[in-house]
């Protein structure tokens, strides 16, 4: 049965990770609107220009733009049959656009991973994000070595995120629990809402988010 995923949490839940390998294991595109907006900042694009500031700050790119990113990434063709959204939507107003530029459509299947924020702190810390591929490689044991390190997936520079530096970090989850940790709110008598703990083995969460998304299918279905 076709449906489409929104998966939500804090910055270095895991969101990205597991929305990467269900896309694979699926078939069907992760739409992050991370990735777009980073994209638009490397190639220097208007949208870009405007980005910058706000992402190296920690604070969120206003509903008005990532909605407009999300309604145009969700006509195309690729996202018919599903899609799994990763960072979208973080505020309550884009989950209630969301919901009109989804009327129609298949199920919306939402799970929310939730990890401790000084777990999270040490995560983000440590992650290195690959220049060329866009890979995550988590747990290095010192992101300081960063330039001496390389992707396994595509050889390309291994470099921790700009807005992966502690302070930064704080405030991105400051803004987290401000304005997107009310989705649980907006979400939580749905019954294609499930939260699961992100506070552990990568793999016991990938098994957990499959397990969630065959029970949200099963009770909607
Ligand atoms: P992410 O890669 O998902 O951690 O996103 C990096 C940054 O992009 C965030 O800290 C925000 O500044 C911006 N961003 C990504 N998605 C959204 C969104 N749905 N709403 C507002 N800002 C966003």
């Amino acid at each position: 049965m076709a449906f489409n995923l929104v998966m939500f949490g804090p910055p270095g839940a895991g969101k990205g990770t597991q929305a990467s390998r269900l896309a694979v294991e699926l078939g069907i595109p992760q739409i992050s609107t991370g990735d777009i907006l980073r994209e638009a900042v490397q190639t220097g694009t208007e949208l870009g220009l405007q980005a910058k500031a706000i992402m190296d700050s920690g604070e969120l790119v206003s509903d008005q733009v990532v909605v407009g990113i999300i309604r145009e990434r969700l006509a195309e063709k690729d996202s018919a049959t599903g899609f799994i959204l990763d960072g979208f939507p973080r505020t309550v107003s884009q989950a209630a656009e969301l919901d009109v530029i989804l009327q129609g459509r298949d199920t919306l299947v939402v799970i929310e991973l939730s990890v401790p924020d000084e777990e999270l702190v040490n995560r983000l810390s440590k992650r290195l994000v690959c220049v060329g591929c866009g890979s995550i490689v988590g747990l290095q044991p010192d992101a300081s070595n960063a330039t001496s390190l390389t992707c396994s997936t595509c050889g390309g520079e291994l470099a921790q995120r700009s807005d992966d530096r502690e302070d930064v970090v704080r405030e991105r989850l400051r803004v987290y629990h401000q304005q997107t940790s009310p989705l649980v709110e907006f979400y939580r008598l749905r019954p294609s809402f499930l939260s699961l703990d992100g506070n552990q083995p990568l793999d016991l969460v990938t098994d957990a988010v499959r397990e969630a998304v065959d029970t949200a299918i099963g009770v909607t279905g």
